[in-house]
């Protein structure tokens, strides 16, 4: 159902046909599809499968607006890009051009969620470079997620003062 990128073995372009459609092989990536009753939806980030098209900037999980009277979504964390553009209405917030979900989470979500979370970021993390350059974010405060760590940044904590006032503690066992 929509656009996906084609597999490797069949020249690994993108197909952009809208309508529901078939191919004669399965899909690279299949965790980054989600079957639904009339066929599978692509709702990874199109970036590195050779997309070429609108882009739009979502940061963390959301509902992927599918025509099947189904939940479906999007499990990456962090900054990534989709062809679809949120969908206007309170349940986003958009903060420097990012799209933030902040509507509510159904029993469904949190099901899939269990299944595909882990799966889809680990699937994800070969292609880390083509996600969208995103610098400070600071997240709407009725934002839920977890914020993504980049994989090549190092935290630098601040270097403690060295004036410190330790408190120590003197402990004598009497037997
Ligand atoms: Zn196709
Ligand atoms: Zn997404």
């Amino acid at each position: 159902m929509g656009p996906h990128p084609a597999a490797e073995r069949a020249g690994g372009s993108y197909c952009y046909i809208e309508a529901p459609h078939l191919h004669a092989y399965a899909p690279d990536h299949s965790i980054f599809y989600h079957p639904t009753s009339a066929g599978y939806v692509f709702v990874g980030d199109p970036t590195p499968f050779g997309y070429a098209g609108e882009r739009h900037i979502f940061y963390g999980h959301h509902p992927v607006a599918v025509a099947v009277d189904q939940s479906v979504f999007c499990f990456l964390d962090g900054p990534h890009h989709h062809a679809f553009a949120p969908p206007p209405g309170d349940d986003y917030r958009i903060m420097d051009g990012i799209a933030f979900y902040v509507g509510p989470l159904s029993a469904a979500y949190v099901d899939e969620r269990a299944k595909r979370w882990e799966l889809v970021n680990d699937e994800f993390k070969p292609f880390a470079r083509f996600r969208p350059a995103v610098n400070v974010v600071v997240p709407p405060a009725e934002w839920r997620g977890r914020i993504y760590m980049p994989p090549d940044v190092k935290i630098q904590l601040p270097h403690r003062p060295k004036h410190v006032h330790r408190t120590r503690v003197r402990v004598e066992v009497h037997e």
